[in-house]
């Protein structure tokens, strides 16, 4: 395409909501082949709200969900956000925790009040020896409704099982299904739990997905999938999306999302929706099939 076809489609996009960085961006995304999208905020609104309490061994409702909340005030995961809020919704009083750590893409640990408390999903507590072998099944029912199960453990005992459900997009499903249509392989990834991935890729109709992935590792899948011969688009919103959104041959942000993936991407689309892929990609074609 010519320089001045390129600023063409470059602000015909933009008009769309579409931030295209530079002309590369918008040739290359006519050849996309396959669009890796992210799950938590991407697909969903990234905004997750505790739906279900399940206590173990007797213990309280409240006080379960206080002490995650607790640990929760230290991480800036949108998971713990949903804790605390909920928490406050209650009017529980927070307490303070000694020695806490983040563990990317399992949870978090720390001392509250004397005890030593684990919140985070089914690895940590297996990386940890904590027996949850008698719990698999209503965590697995949680995720089987598109819930996320996160287990509550304090002291080596698990004391409860927290889910959080976060609303897929309003447009999420249509969105996906005009880049289908267009012939793209969707592809799912995410680090949540493969159940709880798999009960969300149905309800928006993709078929692959990659699921548990660790932070480090999202990058690996976009290579993956080029290595199979894929021009590979990556959309993501979180700094965990960082260096997969790099490594695409094309990376879209979601302009609500992190300051480093908008940094990391060569297009924002700045209204959120998915919809702005498929119009991304209808303005790169149309500017290479007018005017080469
Ligand atoms: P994603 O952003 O794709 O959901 P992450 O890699 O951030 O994935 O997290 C993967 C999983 O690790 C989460 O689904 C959750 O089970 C667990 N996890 C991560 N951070 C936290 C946290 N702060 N509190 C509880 N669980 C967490
Ligand atoms: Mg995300």
């Amino acid at each position: 395409a010519t320089p001045m076809s390129v600023m063409v489609g470059v602000g015909k996009a933009a008009e769309a909501g579409v931030l295209i960085r530079n002309g590369q961006a918008l040739q290359t995304a006519s050849k996309i082949t396959a669009m890796i999208l992210d799950k938590t905020g991407t697909i969903t609104e990234g905004a997750p709200k505790v739906t279900e309490i399940k206590t173990i061994g007797g213990a309280d409702e409240a006080e379960v969900l206080r002490l995650a909340a607790t640990l929760e005030q230290g991480s800036e995961h949108p998971l713990a956000q949903s804790i605390v809020e909920s928490a406050k919704d209650r009017g529980l009083n927070l307490g303070s925790t000694d020695s806490f750590n983040a563990i990317a893409g399992h949870g978090v640990e720390g001392n509250v009040e004397g005890r030593a408390i684990l919140f985070g999903n089914e690895k940590l507590m297996r990386d940890r020896q904590i027996a949850i072998d008698a719990h698999l099944e209503p965590a697995q029912a949680m995720a089987a409704r598109a819930q996320t199960p996160m287990y509550l453990a304090a002291d080596n005992q698990l004391l409860a099982l927290i889910a959080v459900a976060d609303p897929i997009k309003q447009d999420s499903v249509d969105a996906i299904r005009r880049l289908q249509k267009d012939g793209i392989r969707v592809v799912m990834l995410t680090g949540d739990n493969r159940d709880t991935a798999k009960a969300v890729a149905e309800q928006v109709g993709i078929k692959e997905v990659f699921a548990e992935v660790l932070p480090e590792d999202k990058s690996d899948k976009v290579a993956e999938l080029q290595k199979q011969g894929e021009i590979v688009g990556m959309t993501g919103d979180g700094i965990n999306d960082a260096p997969a959104l790099a490594l695409a041959d094309v990376g879209f942000a979601i302009g609500t999302g992190t300051d480093v993936a908008i940094e990391s991407a060569d297009v924002t689309l700045m209204r959120g929706s998915l919809h702005g892929l498929a119009d991304a990609i209808a303005v790169s074609r149309a500017t290479l099939r007018n005017i080469r």
